[in-house]
């Protein structure tokens, strides 16, 4: 049964030793909803710096498109059969509850109604995101 409540997961990223030069939550990503693992360049975190000061930011909006599309095809073939994906896609979740564990603690979380499995993984998530979870 679903419940009208909220349960929400507050986290500070430098405060937990996480530099906004190597990650910032504010900065657009792509990120697996299976296996959690996510993706951020210097570019994606340039862009963010540009449009935050209204500053021109020519073809960079476009190249960090054409990174997430190309980091998320190749992930997708590298990392996760057919069988996998369509497993996932029946499930009818926005994220699977290992995903969910890892992407917390970077601030990514689910909006929406939630399975118990899915609250649960973000409950038992690490306080501090896993930069091993991050490529760039
Ligand atoms: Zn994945």
């Amino acid at each position: 049964m679903t419940e009208p409540v909220l349960i929400g997961i507050t986290v500070g990223l430098p405060e937990a030793g996480i530099p906004l030069d190597v990650f910032n939550p504010q900065a657009p990503i792509a990120g697996c909803r299976l296996c959690g693992r996510i993706f951020q360049t210097k570019y994606h975190r340039q862009l963010f710096n540009l449009r935050r000061n209204n500053l021109p930011h020519g073809g960079l909006l476009q190249k960090v498109l054409d990174l997430n599309g190309e980091w998320r095809r190749k992930h997708t073939l590298r990392k996760h059969s057919v069988a996998e994906v369509a497993s996932f896609a029946k499930t009818g979740f926005a994220f699977s509850p290992e995903a969910v564990n890892k992407l917390a603690p970077f601030g990514i979380v689910p909006l929406g109604n939630m399975h118990e499995d899915i609250v649960a993984g973000m409950l038992e998530a690490d306080r501090a995101p896993d930069l091993d979870k991050l490529e760039y």
